[in-house]
């Protein structure tokens, strides 16, 4: 019987790229009150890099680009630190208000522990979940794959693996420890996100793929 659902954060909940076009707005702001260029413009260019080479690097090629003398650590600053514009997916929101009351709700998330506490306290999500775990609170080991915020999780509610589910959307490191503590996992493919045409080798897939939070009740039932 399933007793602990688990929820990832970025792209499970709520659209990542939302909160990343907040930050490139932030910065964008900040270069144009400084250099005298439209902020619309410099936001056009941040998102065309982020197309075409990825994340990493953006902010580097927008100060190569128009020569500006910037401190990137303090641009990737002003990034992470802004404040998200997010909202929950609505899916999100109504399995939330219905398992509430049905199960215990967790979230396991990576990611700077600033920038993932400020998300969750913009989606106002602590009101649902009765164990939140934001990996980088205990170090970069503690980041998945690491089996060890999950092996926290269960401790904390005392339940055994196979009473417990996961979803989330990134096979690069989402199942894999899933699979090593035998958690069901259920991987969320959406419209948009990063991850969502990643396909790997069977120990890094889930147990379950779903287009829609809707169907976790379906796959709740059967899991009995
Ligand atoms: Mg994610």
């Amino acid at each position: 019987m399933i007793k602990l659902i688990i929820f990832d954060l970025d792209d499970t909940l709520y659209n990542e790229i939302d909160f990343v076009y907040g930050g490139f707005m932030e910065v964008a702001v900040f270069l144009s009150n400084k250099y005298e260029i439209n902020k619309d413009i410099l936001f056009k260019d941040m998102v065309e890099i982020l197309n075409s080479q990825g994340r990493g690097k953006i902010f580097d090629y927008i100060c190569e680009k128009y020569h500006f003398e910037e401190n990137i650590g303090n641009l990737v600053r002003i990034y992470r630190h802004h404040k998200p514009k997010i909202f929950l997916y609505n899916d999100a929101y109504e399995v939330l208000e219905k398992f509430k009351a049905k199960y215990k709700l967790g979230l396991i998330t990576d990611g700077y522990k600033d920038t993932q506490w400020n998300k969750i306290k913009a989606l106002n999500i602590e009101k649902y979940m009765d164990k939140i775990i934001v990996t980088d609170d205990y170090g970069k080991e503690y980041w998945k794959p690491s089996i060890r915020p999950f092996q926290m999780m269960l401790e904390y509610f005392n339940i055994k693996p196979e009473e417990a589910v996961y979803i989330g959307d990134n096979p690069n490191k989402d199942f894999l420890p899933c699979k090593e503590l035998g958690i069901n996992s259920i991987r969320i493919i959406r419209p948009i996100g990063d991850h969502m045409n990643t396909f790997l080798d069977e120990k890094h897939e889930a147990n379950y793929n779903i287009k829609s939070l809707l169907e976790l009740e379906n796959i709740l039932e059967e899991l009995k």
